[in-house]
Formats: structure tokens, sequence, C-alpha cells
């Protein structure tokens, strides 16, 4: 919570507050301005604030420092899909993907799903030693980081 100065009185007033106490003006535009596209990501809690754009490039940046390779990234569907390498055994990898839902504006819950990859072969085997599934977890808290530096 921030306090703004109301346009009509000038009276120092909450940017949460949806009109001045002392003569009644509403602050809608004030509360507008506090709602502006962020221009970096940040991370409050379990949520990373930013805009889709911003994040998607953010999970491109966090893919490439974790040597996987992006297979494609939509800002539009806000899906990342990324490939990693061979890993051991017979496994050749795994395919995952990261998507950014807007749960309140400008502030984004990322969640994703992997699968692991046979052979040329895709099967969906979330919880094989829990790897598919940690590299998405892996992804994420990357981008954590990136977005905390
Ligand atoms: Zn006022």
């Amino acid at each position: 919570m921030a306090l703004i100065q109301c346009e009509d009185c000038g009276r120092d007033v909450s940017d949460r507050a949806p009109a001045c106490p002392n003569c009644g003006c509403p602050i809608a535009a004030a509360d507008i301005a506090a709602t502006e596209a962020p221009t970096t990501v940040t991370v409050s809690g379990d949520k990373f604030i930013g805009t889709k754009a911003l994040l998607i490039k953010l999970s491109v940046k966090a893919i490439q420092s974790l040597n996987y390779k992006v297979d494609a990234a939509d800002e539009t569907s806000g899906l990342v899909s990324f490939t990693t390498g061979m890993t051991w055994g017979s496994w050749s990898g795994v395919s995952g993907s990261i998507y950014f839902d807007e749960v309140e504006p400008f502030h984004f819950e990322a969640s994703g799903n992997a699968k692991q990859n046979v052979k040329g072969r895709q099967i969906a085997a979330f919880d094989i030693g829990g790897e598919a599934k940690g590299k998405v977890d892996k992804v994420i808290q990357e981008m954590r980081l990136l977005a905390s530096r």
C-alpha cells in the first residue's frame, strides 16, 4: 500500500482506497496507474509478477541457462516447451512444457508437465524417478533465481 495525493483536495490517500475519505473524489485513476504493466519480472511468494511476454522471455533464458533446448515459446498462449538432452540409461531426455496462468493482473502462476522420451517415442510418464517433472520444477526454480537477481 502506498500513499498518493488526492488530485482534488491534495490530501494523502491510500492508493487502495476507492475514494478520497476527505472529499470523496474517486481515485480509480490512481488504481490504473498502480497496475501499469511491469517492465521486469519479480517474484512474490509462489507467483511471478510481470507480463506474459516478459515471463516467456525469462523462461527461455532459464531453459538456455540449464542447457536445455527451447522447442517453442508462444507469447499469446503463454506456453513454452523444451527438451533436455540424454539423461541416464536408455532414456533420451525429457520433453517438458511450462505455462503461465494470470491469476490476477500481472500475477502469474507457473505450472507445467513433462514426458520422458524413450527411443524417439514419447510416453506419458510423469513420475519415472520424478525426473520428467523435476526438469519442469528446475526451470521454474531457475526463473525464480533469474528474476530475483
Ligand atoms: Zn480529496
